[in-house]
């Protein structure tokens, strides 16, 4: 519907007549790399990239500005950059129903949506506040047990999606919940990984 009402439009940096993400925008973005996150239960994790400039903004102004022009090119950029294997099950990190209800979308699902085999295997069962401004330990309280995982992950290699990916609580506490579950193996990838901060609330 935007589309009629105004001209095609980066949607990071508003230059009128590029994509959602134009050129320069995208040159910006720099690459992650795949890390360990828990060396003592280790859990691979890979982002597309690095939780910065407008890579960020992307992150940014798809969960809170409802960018829904973004949804398309960076689900690609998910899809490109993520394998995923015939006996992989791909799981989005859920937000609670009623962020949900609030927001209309889980911005995992839509990075998610040009990947094969995804299923919503997991439940957000409790509302946790916001992780960002918590360090480390208070991330870990914050979700632990906020999340229930499905019995379709019986026996299955469980790929977790989520939008940026920090100090791992998150995705470790959907892992817990997925090895209850039965879960056979869990990794996890996401657009953003924020390895700087992490480091730092460490
Ligand atoms: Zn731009």
């Amino acid at each position: 519907m935007w589309a009629w009402l105004y001209p095609p439009a980066c949607a990071l940096c508003g230059r009128l007549g590029e994509p959602a993400i134009c050129p320069a925008c995208e040159e910006t973005f720099r690459p992650a790399v795949p890390w360990v996150i828990l060396p003592e239960d280790p859990m691979s994790v890979d982002a597309c990239f690095l939780y910065q400039e407008r890579a960020a903004q992307a992150v940014k102004r798809l969960k809170y500005e409802r960018a829904s022009l973004l949804r398309d090119p960076m689900a690609r950029m998910m899809a490109a950059r993520h394998f995923i294997t015939d006996e992989e099950m791909v799981v989005p990190v859920p937000i609670h129903w009623t962020r949900r209800f609030e927001r209309g979308f889980n911005q995992s699902e839509w990075l998610a949506s040009q990947m094969p085999q995804a299923a919503r295997a997991l439940r957000r069962i409790r509302a946790t506040r916001p992780q960002v401004g918590l360090n480390r330990a208070a991330r870990q309280r914050n979700i632990i047990g906020a999340f229930a995982a499905s019995p379709l992950v019986k026996g299955r290699r469980v790929v977790l999606v989520d939008d940026v990916i920090t100090s791992g609580s998150t995705v470790l506490a959907c892992r817990e919940a997925l090895r209850q579950a039965g879960a056979a193996e869990v990794r996890a990838i996401a657009f953003c990984s924020d390895q700087l901060a992490a480091n730092s609330n460490a």
